[in-house]
């Protein structure tokens, strides 16, 4: 098919070219792990609604996908408790930093929205509901395996470690929301949990994998089942597209015109509604905490592609 010869073409400029950039971008540094991960890495997959996988440059290469795990845990919450996730926790964008306390003064506790840490937290409440850390733990991983039929997915527990001797801020966050009512469970429970799976490594080949449920209306395209209904797969890209970049989604939405989710790992996980699922990673990030080299490399994948939810 045609679609297909343009994207390995693509993929393969792309990567040939990323790998040659110097101006990467600074790594995350609030965690050593993170800190020590070379910047001269790019990996970028992309599979289609039709089954082609398309891998270019350290697309094989497994990093932790921070707040990529965010979606699978607002997937998730949204099958456990259903529409009554939005009680806890908004829709909208915040403009502030992923990691802001700001807004939880003025608005009783309730976050923004899934996608930045107070938003993820109060999610990550709901997928504990009256479960143990471990347990629920256990079903994060399970989901996301399932997700991207791949059975060697793991948390690196080393990250998930520092995350907590670190998270100062995220306990801070946890500790206002408990006061607020928005968080039922202990503290160290739903952070313990968070830091878990802010911890997921995974590659580029398997982030594509596990979100193509997302660009297929919902669907497990091998298992044949729906993970969830169309519209909720709509609902997710739909906050992706707004919220996923923190105060980049604009920015975001304007290069590249497609749902996407970001991680401080480097990561970038996007979706292209009916055709397919994108992921790559530069640990260099820009200074709202993006991607700087994976936000310029989703931008030039859907241009050449013609890939944008605006319009072709
Ligand atoms: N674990 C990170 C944190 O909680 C995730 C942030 C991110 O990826 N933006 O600060």
């Amino acid at each position: 098919m045609e679609d297909h010869a343009r994207l390995e073409e693509a993929v393969a400029e792309i990567a040939a070219d990323m790998a040659q950039r110097t101006d990467r971008g600074a790594v995350a540094s609030y965690i050593p792990e993170l800190a020590r991960v070379d910047p001269n890495q790019f990996g970028i997959c992309v599979v289609t609604n039709d089954g082609k996988v398309v891998a270019g440059g350290d697309a094989d290469v497994p990093f932790s996908i921070q707040s990529v795990s965010k979606v699978f845990t607002l997937t998730l919450a949204l099958g456990l408790v259903g529409d009554t996730l939005w009680k806890r926790v908004g829709r909208e964008p915040s403009g502030n930093a992923f990691n802001s306390i700001v807004q939880l003064e003025h608005e009783n506790g309730v976050p923004r929205n899934p996608f930045i840490n107070a938003g993820a937290i109060a999610v990550t409440d709901a997928v504990l509901g009256h479960h143990q850390p471990r347990e629920t733990l256990g079903e994060i991983l399970r989901f996301i395996r399932h997700l991207a039929d791949d059975e060697a997915i793991t948390i690196d527990q080393t990250v998930a470690r520092s995350e907590t001797e670190n998270g100062f801020r995220n306990a801070a966050l946890a500790n206002f929301m408990r006061a607020h009512g928005v968080i039922d469970n202990a503290v160290d429970h739903v952070l313990g949990v968070y830091f878990h799976h802010c911890a997921l490594t995974m590659t580029c080949r398997q982030l594509a994998m596990a979100a193509r449920f997302l660009a297929n209306g919902g669907r497990h395209p091998t298992a044949g089942h729906s993970v969830v209904s169309s519209e909720r797969a709509r609902r997710i890209n739909a906050i992706m597209l707004t919220c996923g970049h923190y105060d980049g989604s604009g920015e975001f939405a304007f290069r590249v015109g497609l749902p996407g989710k970001s991680g401080v790992g480097g990561g970038i996980m996007a979706i292209v509604p009916g055709k397919a699922s994108i992921a790559v990673w530069s640990p260099g990030l820009d200074k709202v905490g993006n991607s700087r080299l994976g936000s310029q490399a989703m931008e030039r994948l859907a241009k050449t592609m013609g890939w944008s939810i605006f319009g072709p």
